[in-house]
């Protein structure tokens, strides 16, 4: 039987919880979420009690990373649901503050991890990862964990993490999951509740475009471009509003001239009001 996890609204309990981690020697290892937390999610908490003897959670709808035209009022929300689910992964601690605690009146710093931040979802998104490294080292600062846990399922947002974790001589280890997908394919997302059932069908184009992409390139096709028009066509015939298919250097994000084992095939779509990612090593 896991016992409950703490529950901490305010940053000074959740950084004082911590202190009194450290000072038992206790390892911690801290998955960060904007909660409604599905399969993927907790498929990083246990990946998070694999590291370190104690696991933290941060359930937080980061207002900075949603641009003016996104509706950030829409996002879905379930803290009492989360916080069973993450008991019920023998998560130990639960950060959940309020946006006036992370950002007081008067708050002004950001954070540019400047290159990796251009283009895939940051051209489509502006500021949106300034949004996310901010709150990111942010919350690294609260909870000074031994290792911190995320998706490839935002595979921008790890790369930029890891970015700045280097540059910034972060002392913790930066851990990337595997993508966690529904029976059909379709890559798990908080998002995903916001799909009516014939948006739900088209939602399966992305993960099915991929896989087009990737037969294409395992039949000899090298050329980056026709890749990439190819998952776009699978994705609009199906009815999706394709906003992007790249292929890039697994590693640095950069563009590829020719298609080679371990890059990374990128998309994003709109299937009616929902905005979907997806991505496959080639
Ligand atoms: P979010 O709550 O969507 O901000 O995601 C929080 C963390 O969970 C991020 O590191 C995501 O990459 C990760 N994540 C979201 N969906 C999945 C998934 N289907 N499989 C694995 N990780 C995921």
């Amino acid at each position: 039987m896991s016992t409950r996890p703490s529950v901490y609204r305010t940053a000074s309990e959740v950084a004082e919880a911590r202190a009194q981690m450290s000072r038992q020697g206790e390892s911690l290892a801290f998955v960060p979420t904007m909660g409604f937390l599905h399969r993927g999610h907790l498929s990083l908490i246990a990946e998070a009690r694999r590291r370190c003897r104690r696991t933290a959670v941060s359930i937080f709808v980061n207002p900075l990373q949603f641009g003016p035209s996104e509706d950030l009022a829409r996002y879905p929300r379930d803290l009492e649901g989360d916080i069973d689910k993450c008991a019920g992964a023998g998560a130990d601690l639960i950060f959940c503050p309020t946006v006036e605690e992370l950002y007081p009146p008067g708050f002004q710093t950001q954070v540019e991890v400047t290159e990796l931040s251009k283009g895939l979802c940051g051209e489509h998104r502006p500021g949106h990862f300034r949004g996310v490294a901010t709150v990111v080292l942010k919350l690294f600062n609260l909870l000074s964990p031994d290792a911190a846990i995320f998706g490839e399922k935002d595979y921008q947002q790890l790369s930029i993490v890891r970015q700045m974790a280097r540059d910034l001589g972060l002392r913790l280890e930066i851990v990337g999951c595997p993508i966690v997908r529904e029976d059909d394919g379709l890559a798990m997302s908080s998002r995903n509740s916001g799909l009516d059932p014939s948006e739900r069908r088209q939602a399966t184009s992305l993960y099915r475009a991929l896989g087009v992409a990737r037969h294409r390139f395992a039949a000899g096709e090298r050329d980056p471009s026709v890749l990439t028009a190819t998952a776009i066509e699978v994705m609009a015939q199906a009815g999706a509003r394709p906003e992007y298919a790249e292929l890039r250097d697994g590693r640095t994000l950069q563009t590829v001239n020719q298609a080679e084992r371990g890059q990374r095939l990128l998309v994003a779509a709109h299937v009616g009001r929902t905005r979907l990612i997806d991505n496959v090593e080639l």
